[in-house]
């Protein structure tokens, strides 16, 4: 994917207070863009690096490099090995700080929220309400999320509507508790997409609320056909396979498909195998989004259905 800078902040600035944008990844985006996000303290400029990390394994015993000018630019000399320096120009030095409240506001205005965020608990800003009434909070680091009482307080702040959170990829424990409380967390990177606006980045507000889950999927083994919320689609030989081994696994006690049961005796990655069995539920009409319900990632650890064993009718 394009990388944005949205994107690139976003994922830094799951560092919390200690995010930072250097100047050597700043680079690709100088311009007016990175210009208005100075001005709206999205970012804001440092005093320039002085030292540079040493390079890798050395043994010259100092904590970082000092960088020196010379000619036009700079050199961060390795006191051992001259073919280590590294030459940096003006702009590798410069550092900024990355603002988490006016972040907070840029990525609300991506998704289309008009109004400020309002902080709704610690680190968790309310960007708004979509067009269905679900309240959309985001979080930009995960330790936001994980705390006691942080299920009660986005209830209270939600006053009696559905939740979205945006937020980073939280730890499993967390995810959890988030799920059973009926929020619906989002991973903002899954759905914070390049865009050829003034942001460069943009958040589809159907993509806020959960795809939702027809209560039966029917499968043909004869056929390998799969029918499931109205539509119908005729896996190829190829991609059958690989949806048995799902459809096993969501029979089964424990319903998460590791990367290696996926990927079964073939010689293919477990990732190309589930974008293919997606991408031909999307060439049946299946939208991105529902494909991604019916065959559902699960961080760490695999992949499953995602609709429950009690939801499934086999036949021969
Ligand atoms: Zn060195």
């Amino acid at each position: 994917m394009t990388e944005t800078i949205l994107r690139l902040l976003t994922r830094l600035s799951e560092a919390g207070d200690d995010a930072i944008l250097p100047g050597e990844l700043a680079a690709p985006f100088l311009g007016p863009g990175f210009d208005r996000l100075l001005a709206k303290r999205v970012l804001v400029e440092q005093a320039p690096l002085a030292d540079w990390d040493v390079c890798d394994a050395c043994e010259c015993g100092l904590p970082c490099r000092p960088i020196r000018k010379a000619g036009d630019g700079y050199r961060a000399e390795c006191p051992l090995d001259r073919r280590q320096d590294i030459d940096l120009t003006k702009d590798d030095l410069r550092l900024f700080r990355i603002g988490a409240d006016a972040l907070a506001s840029v990525i609300g205005t991506a998704a289309g929220f008009r109004a400020a965020p309002k902080l709704a608990a610690e680190k968790v800003w309310r960007l708004g309400d979509t067009p269905s009434g679900r309240a959309v909070f985001l979080a930009l680091e995960p330790a936001a999320l994980t705390g006691d009482g942080i299920i009660a307080s986005l209830r209270q702040a939600a006053q009696g509507s559905d939740i979205t959170i945006l937020a980073p990829q939280l730890p499993a424990e967390a995810a959890r508790r988030h799920h059973d409380a009926g929020f619906h967390v989002i991973e903002t990177l899954a759905v914070l997409m390049p865009a050829s606006d003034v942001l460069g980045a943009a958040i589809d507000v159907a993509a806020l609320s959960p795809v939702p889950m027809a209560p039966v999927l029917h499968v043909r083994r004869a056929t390998a056909e799969v029918h499931w919320g109205g539509r119908s689609v005729i896996l190829s030989r190829q991609v059958f396979p690989v949806f048995e081994r799902l459809l096993e696994k969501a029979l089964s006690r424990d319903q998460v498909a590791s990367g290696s049961h996926v990927e079964g005796t073939t010689a293919r990655e477990a990732k190309d195998l589930i974008r293919e069995l997606r991408d031909a539920f999307k060439a049946a009409g299946f939208t991105d989004a529902e494909s991604k319900a019916l065959i559902v990632t699960v961080r760490n650890r695999g992949y499953r259905l995602g609709v429950p064993a009690t939801g499934i009718v086999v036949d021969g």
